[in-house]
């Protein structure tokens, strides 16, 4: 009988992709994957440490796992990724029925690590070194865990893969926990990443998104001097046949350069979406986080970004309530949120991450209740931008990368016929219409009609190239194998930024 895998995974999209990963390296290893946690021979919790909110997750549902594991003492039970980094022993201690304490760098241990607590009955804990436990080349040997092996059927869906092209980072910005959690920054070699996009272009892969924490800081240097950057890798990958769109996240503003901006325009396949987080629109709080520029550097990033790329949507990250932060400091980032045009704004309130240089060396006095009068008055802000930008969208036909069925019409089952179906434009924009399911992975031309702050309605525009696709859809095999289309429906994640 086959052995069963269930795992959930909390985080950003590097997590997304690192479960991506565990599954194809258990998989073979002969491990099925099932949506049930009771059937599972192995139970895996990949886990993010971004906020404490995402810890508490974790530590609840173990905890809900505890007398179960009692119960069936030979099921193994996974904790892996940043928390697992992060906490180390400190997991065995909380949850003693854990097996396994999994970090960042260490994923592709996991099979030899189920193995082992199958043969031997005693907690296993793989680790990668601490940030001053060695030089940073042992510490980036540590974290090096770049595996090829990709799982389609653990993806946002199978015409959508994440690829990283870098890991770690190396800007300890005070609040932030991930240079602990992932290690120095360490920028894969670019034949790599080249080769992977054509296995996934190979698999049926339309759309590629570069991962990074900087991920516009990639540079491989070569032994000879040469260096690759992020505009030579676009140009390398973008030619890759099959591949339709390129999109990369998240960036730095200060590494937001100009060859990067041109490449954006000039390629036509590369998506015409920044994100670029500004944290904060006052110039204390944004000296206290250690982000490397004033607010006056962002705007004028901003600005070069519009003028090179014209037709960019531009999105940024914002926390509010960090330390020291006075009314007149959230206000500046308000006016911040007026102008700058954002397509949308995440916003978290400030969590103390115990490792970091804020929680060394300032108080998080700005209480909850205000923290959460912030963040409400911030994204009311924002989503009046959104919503007058999605209005202006009212009337123009754009190109849709189609997803998926909406969430409405996932919610309620609906007959055989036209379903509710959602994707993304060039820009990121989420467009809701009706269309035949047959459309997913397809690329169609919607006009829009309607819109709200977060998605644009509209209705399929493309007379003849609905006669092309209706014809070419009639055929009996498409790129994607049905099953494949099935699971990842079955599977379909929500996509938070990374940390969201
Ligand atoms: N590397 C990306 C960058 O620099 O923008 C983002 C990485 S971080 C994991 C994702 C977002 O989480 C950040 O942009 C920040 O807004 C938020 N974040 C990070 N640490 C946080 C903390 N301690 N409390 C609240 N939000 C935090
Ligand atoms: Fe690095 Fe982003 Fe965290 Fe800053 S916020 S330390 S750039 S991951």
């Amino acid at each position: 009988m086959s052995k069963k895998l269930y795992i959930e995974t909390v985080g950003c999209q590097m997590n997304v992709l690192d479960s991506e990963l565990v599954v194809g390296s258990l998989r073979r290893q002969g491990y099925q994957l099932t949506h049930e946690a009771t059937e599972a021979d192995v139970i895996l919790f990949n886990t993010c440490s971004v906020r404490q909110h995402a810890e508490d997750k974790i530590y609840s549902a173990l905890g809900r796992l505890r007398a179960y594991k009692r119960r069936h003492p030979n099921k193994v039970v996974g904790v892996l990724g940043c928390m697992a980094q992060k906490d180390q022993d400190l997991i065995l201690r909380r949850a003693p029925h854990v097996d396994i304490v999994c970090g960042t760098g260490q994923l592709a241990r996991l099979p030899e690590l189920i193995a082992e607590v199958q043969e031997t009955h005693t907690p296993q804990l793989a680790l990668s070194l601490d940030r001053k436990e060695g030089s940073r080349l042992e510490v980036e040997h540590s974290f090096e865990s770049y595996d090829p092996l990709r799982d389609p059927s653990m993806r946002p869906s199978p015409f959508q893969a994440y690829v990283r092209i870098m890991i770690g980072c190396d800007k300890f910005c005070t609040y932030c926990i991930v240079p602990s959690v992932r290690g120095p920054e360490q920028s894969r070699p670019p034949e790599h990443i080249a080769a992977e996009v054509r296995q996934l272009a190979d698999e049926g892969c339309k759309e590629v998104i570069l991962l990074g924490q900087t991920v516009n800081s990639y540079e491989f240097k070569y032994a000879d001097g040469r260096r690759e950057r992020l505009s030579d890798l676009l140009l390398r990958i973008h030619d890759t046949p099959g591949v339709e769109r390129i999109k990369f996240i998240t960036n730095f503003p200060r590494d937001m350069s100009d060859d990067l901006l041109d490449a954006v325009r000039a390629l036509p396949k590369v998506c015409e979406y920044l994100h670029v987080p500004a944290q904060s629109g006052c110039n204390d709080v944004l000296k206290r986080m250690k982000r490397l520029y004033t607010v006056e550097f962002y705007r004028d990033m901003l600005q070069r970004c519009r003028e090179r790329v014209p037709d960019a949507a531009i999105s940024s990250d914002f926390i509010v309530g960090f330390c020291g932060e006075t009314e007149a400091s959230f206000q500046r980032t308000c006016d911040l949120v007026r102008e700058a045009d954002f397509k949308n704004s995440f916003i978290f309130k400030y969590s103390p991450r115990p490792g970091t240089k804020a929680d060394e060396l300032f108080a998080d006095d700005v209480p909850e209740e205000i923290k959460k009068r912030r963040n409400n008055d911030l994204l009311a802000i924002q989503n009046r931008v959104s919503l007058a930008d999605h209005r202006r969208r009212i009337g123009q036909t754009v190109e849709v990368l189609v997803e998926g069925p909406s969430k409405t019409s996932l919610k309620h089952e609906t007959g055989p016929g036209p379903k509710q179906l959602t994707g993304r434009t060039m820009t990121d924009h989420i467009v809701v219409f009706e269309g035949n399911e047959r459309l997913i992975g397809q690329t169609v031309q919607v006009r829009i009609e309607e819109a709200t702050a977060f998605t644009l309605f509209g209705t399929v525009a493309t007379g003849e190239r609905i006669g092309v696709e209706a014809e070419r859809l009639s055929e009996p095999a498409t790129s994607i194998p049905e099953t494949l289309l099935q699971e990842a429906l079955k599977n379909r994640l929500e996509l938070p930024l990374l940390g969201g």
